[in-house]
């Protein structure tokens, strides 16, 4: 006998997560779906689909109600992601950034007067967007070089970020600086500057493999002058706003790869159902069966390492090694489940005109992002060995 609560399986959604899950997926068919070549060849996500992702509440998920948000959890934003992610990664990760970590890093560390002012545009019109990563400090995120120096009752930024997620987009920045590069990770400190800000320039959009719809920019800050009541937290702590933001952040990670993985499977089972060779559909085939068996199992055992750590870190348990875990394994699964989906669809898998090519250049993305897989092995061999 156990003295536990009988708990329900993982992914049985209750009856409000059900209906917000499947109001964002059908958002994402309806809406997306007939934009999704067209956003990837022009590498741009169109103003009035951020309008709607805003009118859909899917942009202030965690904000509380009084700020104007949707008063949800970090759950809900685990599904809004995948469901996004199934039809489009780009416009998941747009929403992902914007939820699980800007409005997740001021919700943690921000104080009153910082929320009000930040969650009042978050909530209503503006994209957040998040940045540590510079030219010469990725992994190593906390060798980065931009400098704040202390002026006057704030302070004066100077440096460059590099591939900054909807920075084209954005209005509102987390900026991670150091006030003393001696003091090496002591010294950093995580701050809040708005487009505006004299100073501040968003330079050169990247041209990438995959998510290509996705803005991945530059930083630019020129003697930017930043208010003290604009500093995240405490000054010399932003290192620690910086891991734990992104230990739950690469949650939603997890989320966008089993959406993307959830809708290539989705793909290839429609296709082998339609397409016959040898006078019958090749679903038919027992080689073709075992293939979709086995992407339906791992992608599976991915989405619940995923929906494990969102809930472990919704109900305040420890979630570290489950989330660098989710995030390693459904990246790989993403990868996984988009080849066989581009094999199964044969030489139309290979050309643009079906979705599953785009889907398997998306998938890479998440070995490299919020922390590479080395880096989750990293984290989940610390947690092993101490
Ligand atoms: C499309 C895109 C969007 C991004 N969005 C953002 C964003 O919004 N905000 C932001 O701040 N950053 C962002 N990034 C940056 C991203 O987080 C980094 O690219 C990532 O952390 C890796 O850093 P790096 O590119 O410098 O690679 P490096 O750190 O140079 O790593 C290169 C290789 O070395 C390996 N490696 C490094 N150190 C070790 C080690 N100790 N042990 C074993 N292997 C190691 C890595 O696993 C990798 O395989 C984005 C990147 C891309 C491509």
């Amino acid at each position: 006998m156990t003295d536990l609560p009988a708990s329900p399986p993982l992914t049985l959604l209750g009856e409000e997560e059900r209906l917000f899950r499947n109001s964002v997926l059908e958002f994402a068919r309806a809406e997306i779906a007939p934009r999704v070549r067209e956003m990837d060849e022009q590498a741009r996500i169109p103003p009035e689909l951020i309008g709607q992702l805003f009118d859909l509440g899917v942009m202030a998920i965690e904000i509380p109600d009084a700020h104007g948000g949707a008063g949800g959890t970090f759950f809900h934003s685990v599904l809004a992601v995948e469901a996004l992610s199934s039809v489009d990664p780009s416009v998941g990760v747009l929403v992902d950034v914007q939820n699980t970590l800007v409005i997740n890093a001021l919700s943690r560390w921000g104080g009153a007067d910082l929320q009000q002012r930040c969650f009042a545009r978050l909530a209503i019109d503006t994209v957040g967007a998040y940045a540590l990563s510079e030219a010469g400090s990725g992994s190593d995120a906390f060798a980065l070089a931009t400098r704040a120096a202390p002026s006057g009752d704030g302070f004066v930024l100077n440096g460059r970020k590099l591939w900054i997620t909807n920075a084209r987009e954005a209005g509102l920045f987390i900026v991670f600086a150091t006030v003393d590069p001696d003091a090496a990770y002591r010294g950093i400190t995580a701050f809040v500057v708005t487009r505006e800000t004299p100073g501040f320039t968003v330079g050169k959009k990247e041209d990438k493999l995959g998510i290509r719809a996705s803005s991945t920019c530059e930083l630019v800050l020129e003697d930017c002058a930043v208010a003290r009541e604009n500093v995240l937290g405490e000054v010399g702590k932003g290192y620690k706003v910086a891991i734990e933001t992104l230990n739950e952040g690469r949650i939603g990670i997890g989320a966008q790869m089993i959406g993307l993985a959830q809708g290539a499977l989705d793909h290839a089972v429609r296709y082998t159902r339609e397409r016959k060779q040898f006078g019958k559909a090749i679903a038919e085939f027992q080689g073709v069966q075992f293939d979709l068996a086995r992407a339906a199992t791992e992608l599976e055992a991915a989405r619940l390492l995923v929906y494990n750590a969102a809930r472990a870190r919704d109900a305040k348990q420890p979630f570290l090694a489950e989330a660098a875990m989710c995030k390693l394994f459904s990246s790989e699964v993403a990868e996984r489940v988009t080849s066989l989906a581009v094999n199964l669809f044969g030489g139309y898998g290979y050309v643009k005109d079906y979705p599953v090519e785009k889907l398997y250049r998306d998938a890479k993305i998440g070995q490299i992002y919020e922390g590479t897989s080395n880096l989750q092995l990293q984290t989940i061999a610390k947690q092993l060995l101490g």
